[in-house]
């Protein structure tokens, strides 16, 4: 297989190049003419269904995590439902308790209603993710849903060992690779089914479009026919990015290697700066070797050869949800907004985000760390701690 700079760059291209362009145009049509004898020349019919700049879109998505396949939707959110909609309103689904908190929302405000069951566990505590798959019955046990690194406290979960117990049980396993991106980290190589993306943050990477996307291992199997249920809510529910959605997020996608690899050595910076300051009450990056799991990430989180990562981190400040209020406010290179994986750094009172009863710590800030310089973003860290 290519490096993944290379499919970065190149998988995905345009089947044919109109005038000599290199790069690929936007197709900004919604339907597709067909030929006298019924046939339709490019294989699209109507835009919702296939069109030219998805088709690109969804064969360079897959190739960066290895799939088969891969299915493009309107946001994160959105790829999400379109799994757990597959799957059914009988499926027994296992999610880490601490997976987005908006794929927690989904499921407890819509699926729930809907009669999808589902069970929060601990995902790096092993014998809870069997003893949750137990306890449903077996023709139920479809689903689990993991997130590695998790949100916002960066926990880290090992894929391969969550695959192995799920196999045993005869379900499958879905990873949200958002935080680990491609770059850094392949669920498929260790076993899982199904890869989610919101594209919104590293894979677009320039904090302007809002999408996702869910890539399969295969084509064959259970998992198979679960990427073809996912297949036929895209086209058929239609939550479906625009061509030129598509197009940007594709031209996005082409640095995402360079982008990850700088935004993970500024994180690695930044975390090592925070771990010494004394107002620091705990910062949480799985680069650091104090970080419980650390070992894991070092394997895991090494696609490319060397383990890197990420560029998320969260910090605990001394003080109190004020003090970590006082901190945000007085950042000046650090824009105060949630998201991230953009090519700016953004700092968060994450807890505020979230819903009320949410147990993120009051005193916790999540960082999104950009392509700035290192020592930039930690002297604006350094002077904004000197409260
Ligand atoms: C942002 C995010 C989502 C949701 O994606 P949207 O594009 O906002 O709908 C899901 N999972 C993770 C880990 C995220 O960071």
């Amino acid at each position: 297989m290519p490096h993944i700079e290379t499919l970065a760059v190149h998988a995905g291209a345009p089947a044919s190049r109109d005038a000599g362009a290199v790069t690929a145009p936007i197709h900004l049509t919604t339907t597709f003419e067909r030929e006298p004898d019924g046939s339709y020349p490019a294989g699209h019919v109507y835009a919702r269904t296939t069109n030219p700049n998805r088709a690109e879109l969804e064969r360079c998505l897959a190739a960066l995590d290895g799939g088969a396949d891969a299915a493009a939707f309107a946001s994160g959110q959105a790829a999400t439902t379109a799994v757990f909609q597959a799957l059914g309103p009988d499926a027994h689904v296992v999610a880490a308790a601490d997976t987005y908190f908006g794929t927690g929302l989904v499921l407890r405000e819509i699926f729930a209603r809907w009669g999808l069951s589902v069970a929060f566990v601990d995902a790096t505590d092993l014998d809870a993710v069997s003893a949750a798959l137990g306890r449903a019955p077996e023709r139920a046990r479809r689903l689990v849903w993991i997130e590695t690194p998790s949100n916002p406290l960066l926990r880290i979960t090992d894929i391969a060992a969550v695959v192995e117990r799920a196999r045993r049980a005869g379900a499958l396993v879905a990873c949200d690779n958002t935080w680990a991106t491609p770059v850094l980290s392949r669920p498929l190589a260790f076993g899982a089914d199904l890869v989610m993306h919101s594209t919104t943050k590293y894979l677009g990477g320039h904090s302007d479009l809002t999408g996702g996307v869910i890539v399969t291992r295969t084509l064959a199997g259970d998992a198979g026919a679960l990427f073809a249920a996912v297949r036929a809510v895209q086209q058929r529910a239609g939550a479906v990015p625009s061509p030129f959605d598509c197009w940007l997020l594709l031209r996005g996608v082409r640095t995402v290697a360079l982008r990850v690899r700088a935004q993970s050595a500024n994180a690695l910076a930044v975390a090592r700066f925070l771990a010494d300051h004394p107002a620091v009450e705990a910062v949480h990056y799985p680069g650091l070797p104090t970080h419980p799991g650390h070992a894991i990430a070092e394997r895991q989180m090494c696609a490319d050869g060397e383990p890197r990562f990420g560029g998320m981190l969260s910090v605990q400040i001394r003080g109190g949800r004020d003090a970590a209020m006082r901190l945000a406010a007085r950042c000046r290179v650090f824009t105060r907004a949630t998201s991230l994986g953009g090519v700016e750094s953004l700092i968060e009172h994450r807890a505020s985000n979230e819903h009320p009863e949410t147990t993120t710590p009051q005193n916790l800030l999540r960082v999104s760390i950009g392509i700035e310089h290192a020592d930039d973003l930690v002297a604006d860290l350094a002077q904004a701690l000197e409260m």
